[in-house]
């Protein structure tokens, strides 16, 4: 059988694990534990996995509640998310719903049902902006960025000048359903992210290329800019049924004009 997980050091600390979905989530390690940054769609015993990179005690952060981040949470016994998005996390936790999408994608419907972990039902700690992890010569401290979903967070990896950007800000951040912000709301955010810019040199993401260049913040306010005041190039794109228009002209995720960032969004949140 093909091997659902496959890992990457990328610092001393810090390591990214991609399931075999494409989606990845990254694990920080410090001197007396470990944190496990989103947990992919739980195709397999992402636990295990982790026990092959750390003997540290691993607790989860959860960036929001998609169910391509939260999928393996129950494998864990310390899970956190901000209570704010605990209504996304309840309508993409459902069984079928998942099951339905690990067996509509091609690279992934030969896994067996059951080795779909099921949906974390209780338990989840709540996590709200300015908290702080301290693993051990290593911090983490969660920073807003509601818009993608109300309650999503970008872990700051303090020391390593690493901020996980994830679904909140990236090649094409999804506003697109009712729990998603306008976009003057989203607006707001990534100027807030924007006064932590000189505290990271890297932007990782969970899906892609992973990495972006740091350009990418002022890329994203840019085209909520360009939204708001009707001159994005609303180039319409269906994802995942969703009727949807994309700020910058793109193809398969990149913008033709060659740089990078984008938002696509619904017509009812362009305000
Ligand atoms: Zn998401």
């Amino acid at each position: 059988m093909k091997e659902i997980f496959s890992s990457e050091k990328l610092s001393d600390r810090l390591y990214r694990i991609t399931e075999i979905s494409g989606v990845c989530c990254y694990l920080v390690v410090g001197d007396n534990k470990a944190c496990l940054l989103d947990t992919c769609c739980g195709y397999g015993d992402l636990k295990a996995f982790v026990a092959t990179i750390t003997d540290k005690p691993v607790f989860v952060v959860l960036t929001h509640g998609h169910h391509d981040h939260m999928g393996a949470a129950a494998l864990f016994d310390e899970v956190y998310m901000n209570p704010a998005d605990k209504p996304v996390f309840d309508s993409f936790g459902d069984m079928e719903r998942r099951l339905a999408d690990m067996k509509g994608h091609e690279e992934t419907s030969f896994i067996p049902d059951d080795n779909l972990v099921p949906t974390l039902t209780e338990g989840i700690r709540d996590l709200h902006e300015g908290d702080e992890f301290d693993l051990g010569g290593l911090n983490i401290k969660m920073i807003a960025a509601k818009g993608h979903t109300p309650g999503i967070l970008c872990p700051l990896l303090i020391e390593e000048r690493t901020i996980i950007f994830g679904d909140a800000c990236g090649v094409g951040v999804l506003l697109f359903d009712e729990f998603s912000s306008t976009v003057s709301e989203y607006r707001e955010s990534l100027l807030n992210l924007k006064q932590y810019e000189n505290e990271y040199d890297r932007i990782y993401r969970n899906h892609g290329t992973f990495t972006s260049p740091k350009e990418l913040l002022d890329n994203v306010i840019e085209c909520c800019d360009l939204i708001l005041s009707g001159k994005d190039d609303h180039q319409p794109v269906n994802i995942h049924g969703f009727h949807l228009f994309a700020a910058k002209e793109q193809e398969y995720d990149k913008r033709l004009d060659g740089k990078e960032g984008n938002i696509k969004y619904l017509q009812e949140k362009a305000v």
